[in-house]
């Protein structure tokens, strides 16, 4: 028997594939609901989404299971001027961000000097003392220190919600340290690696316009992925303790307040590092030490809608990313119903703040009041918001994003070495190989195909 602990889109995608497969497993899901991180949810007729607001289709196994599912025909892609109009905050104002380099040379972001260390990057001859090189180390050295503080920095966190100088370079934008060691040049070479990928994802069929959701929001991926392995889903199944004898794993889980377990031959761990490492500690204590080191950092989103003709902001927008110097309460605003507009009535905008990440850990502890006027009320001043908003929303994330920083290549390795020896035991999930749902995806259906 194989099961899968945990019900995210990691848990769920591998379900998928042992399903297709024709396999007996058995996923055990702590909550009354799967999806994990994915839920969307509909509130005076807007959609909002709790977790990830857009999907890439930027893998063969997104794309897979997209049309395995029969979901091409449902994909919604953006509004394709609002998706490419980027800002960033500087300085108090909302200012274009550039999306290629001929426009950041054209950009107001950018002093005359940062500019020129751009353009000479290809002559830098620095070299990393470490393998394991932080990001902000990388891009300040090869790029200087403005474009890591009003471009790296913005747009990775964004993503990851961390600390540039803690994160490492291999791990988060791997691109950039690749364009150095096999080009000489971030400039060059990453010019260079991003064509190559386009080519590659050409070759795989994959879509030029990337990113989509559905009309009610990505739980649509989980409901229809749920109802394919519906049967195999214990539910508000909490995982407790996993013991290992006898090549078989015994996994001991509360359910309806009643501790059950259940053995099986073969696991696929798509739990977040913190709680394996608990499940583990006593027979693979190795592993569990070095899952305990993952940090994770809190993420909030806090949604606002209100009447469009309020906004004095005009632009049609993806978002605006904030830089650290900025001291503003958000990482990023998310212009929803901009790039989506089935996401908002008609006349009626919505957007949606992320906060937290090491930025602002301590705004996920405050009261939905205390969060609402702070946040309502800066993002009334810097869009000029007038009359309020109608709808209010908050989702706290406390465990929320997991942190690839230096030291996980040794982290990794280390999984690796324990996953190279017992090949039943396999871990899908967004701190291992990738954060994003479509890394999720990827890495799920791999981790099943392993086992078929
Ligand atoms: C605010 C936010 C915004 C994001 N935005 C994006 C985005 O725009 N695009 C993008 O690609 N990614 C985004 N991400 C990242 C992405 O959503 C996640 O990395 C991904 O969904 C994680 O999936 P997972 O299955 O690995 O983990 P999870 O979604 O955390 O699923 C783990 C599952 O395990 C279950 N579980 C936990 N403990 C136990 C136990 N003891 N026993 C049984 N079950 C248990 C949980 O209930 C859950 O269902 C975002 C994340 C956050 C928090």
């Amino acid at each position: 028997m194989i099961v899968i602990l945990g019900g995210g889109i990691s848990g769920l995608s591998a379900a998928f594939e042992l399903k297709k497969a024709g396999k007996e497993f058995i996923l055990l899901e702590a909550n009354k609901q799967v999806g994990g991180q994915i839920q969307s949810s509909q509130k005076q007729d807007f959609t909002l989404e709790h977790g990830p607001n857009t999907v890439l289709v930027n893998n063969p196994e997104i794309k897979k299971i997209i049309e395995d599912l029969g979901l091409w025909d449902e994909l919604i892609f953006p509004d394709e001027k609002a998706s490419s109009n980027r800002f960033v905050l500087k300085n108090g104002n909302i200012e274009p961000f550039p999306s290629g380099l001929g426009k950041m040379l054209k950009s107001n972001l950018f002093s005359i000097s940062t500019l020129l260390c751009v353009l000479r990057e290809p002559f830098n001859s620095s070299k990393s003392a470490t393998d394991d090189e932080s990001l902000g180390a990388l891009v300040e050295r090869r790029l200087g220190k403005q474009i890591l503080d009003d471009f790296v920095t913005p747009f990775v966190t964004g993503i990851y919600a961390g600390d540039p100088y803690k994160m490492s370079a291999k791990y988060t934008m791997n691109v950039l340290k690749e364009a150095e060691e096999n080009h000489g040049s971030i400039v060059k070479g990453a010019f260079k690696i991003i064509k190559a990928k386009k080519l590659e994802n050409e070759k795989f069929g994959l879509p030029k316009q990337k990113i989509f959701t559905f009309k009610n929001g990505l739980q649509h991926l989980i409901t229809v992925l749920r109802t394919k392995v519906e049967k195999e889903i214990q539910w508000e199944a909490n995982c407790t303790k996993i013991e290992f004898s006898d090549q078989q794993y015994i996994i001991y889980y509360k359910q309806n307040g009643e501790q059950q377990s259940i053995i099986a031959s073969k696991v696929i761990a798509a739990l977040p590092a913190f709680t394996l490492a608990e499940l583990v500690h006593n027979f693979a204590f190795g592993l569990s030490s070095h899952l305990e080191q993952i940090k994770y950092v809190p993420a909030m989103a806090v949604h606002l809608g209100f009447q469009s003709k309020n906004m004095a902001f005009s632009e049609k927008a993806f978002g605006i990313l904030s830089r650290n110097a900025e001291k503003v309460p958000f990482l990023g605003v998310l212009f929803n119903s901009h790039f989506f507009p089935h996401t908002a009535p008609q006349g009626k905008d919505l957007i949606t703040v992320i906060c937290g990440g090491v930025r602002y850990p301590e705004i996920v502890e405050k009261s939905d009041q205390e969060v609402l006027e702070e946040i309502g009320s800066c993002l009334a001043d810097l869009l000029g918001i007038s009359g309020g908003f109608e709808l209010t929303n908050i989702v706290r994330w406390k465990q929320g994003i997991p942190q690839y920083d230096i030291g996980y290549s040794k982290i990794e390795a280390d999984i690796d070495l324990y996953l190279g020896a017992h090949h039943n035991f396999k871990i899908a999930a967004n701190y291992y190989k990738g954060i994003s749902v479509s890394d999720c995806v990827k890495n799920g259906s791999l981790a099943a195909q392993s086992f078929i």
